[in-house]
């Protein structure tokens, strides 16, 4: 496992390109979306608070990024049809797809196996896992019509090693390493699409502080710190590493 922390991105590395963001509206997602469009990428705005995506929208424009879109959608309850209607939609307004950065994630109740709820394990896998597979599955036509395109699934340290308590959170994360494998290994010899996935390691937002309250966040990197390697995995330099686990800080010691 790699991390890229000291990479230093050019300021066109994203120029041209159309990268897709899921939960661009806060967190991680929101820097990784305003990082994107920094660096010259068309960026389209997922997640399900519209309020947030509008806010995301409106700092890209004032930073001078070129015009984002937003795409409003919950993964909870959302249908292949409604990822047909996506694809679809994208198909019309921008005809290729070149980045898709699955970072949504819900984190559900850190409890005791036995008293897993288990409509909330299933939301979980919902959100974490099997929304993100069956999107990529109605995408990638589009990202077969880039030169170069690279998905990024995100990842956690739960999802390479178990930990008590975590239950559908680290499944998820489990299965979206062994997703990317199989994914990677269909698409080496076929495509110019590379899929990796990247663990963001411990950062300050909404979910780290549901998980650890007892956490002095200014202790943790912020999201705009750890986005060295989101940039380096969705540009030019990444292409030809397919398949791949990265981290985007060193482990906390
Ligand atoms: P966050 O601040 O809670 O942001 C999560 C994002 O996902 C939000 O934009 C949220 O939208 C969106 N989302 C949640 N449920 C959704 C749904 N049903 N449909 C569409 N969008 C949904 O969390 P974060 O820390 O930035 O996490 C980002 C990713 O990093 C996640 O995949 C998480 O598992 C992973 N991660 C984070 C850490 C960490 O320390 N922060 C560590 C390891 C892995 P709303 O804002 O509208 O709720």
């Amino acid at each position: 496992m790699s991390c890229k922390i000291d990479y230093q991105a050019l300021p066109h590395l994203l120029e041209n390109r159309v990268v897709l963001v899921t939960g661009a509206g806060d967190g991680i997602g929101r820097a990784a979306a305003l990082q994107y469009a920094q660096h010259g990428a068309t960026v389209i705005l997922l997640g399900r608070t519209i309020e947030k995506l509008e806010r995301v929208y409106d700092e890209i424009e004032a930073l001078g990024g070129p015009q984002p879109a937003i795409f409003p959608l919950n993964f909870e309850g959302a249908t292949l049809s409604d990822f047909d209607d996506m694809a679809k939609t994208l198909d019309k307004e921008f005809g290729r797809l070149d980045g898709l950065l699955h970072n949504a994630g819900l984190l559900g109740r850190i409890t005791p196996f036995e008293q897993y709820d288990a409509e909330l394990w299933e939301q979980v896998m919902q959100v974490n896992i099997n929304g993100p597979v069956w999107m990529t599955q109605a995408l990638l036509p589009l990202l077969k019509q880039s030169d170069d395109a690279s998905i990024i699934f995100t990842s956690s340290s739960v999802g390479r090693k178990g930990r008590a308590y975590w239950g559908a959170y680290s499944v998820s994360k489990f299965a979206t390493e062994g997703f990317v494998e199989v994914l990677a290994d269909e698409l080496e010899h076929q495509t110019n699409i590379r899929v990796n996935t990247l663990n963001p390691g411990a950062t300050r937002t909404q979910m780290r502080r549901s998980a650890y309250p007892g956490e002095d966040p200014a202790t943790l990197r912020t999201p705009n710190d750890i986005m060295p390697t989101y940039l380096w995995l969705m540009g030019p330099d990444s292409t030809g590493v397919s398949g791949q686990k990265f981290d985007a800080q060193p482990a906390r010691v």
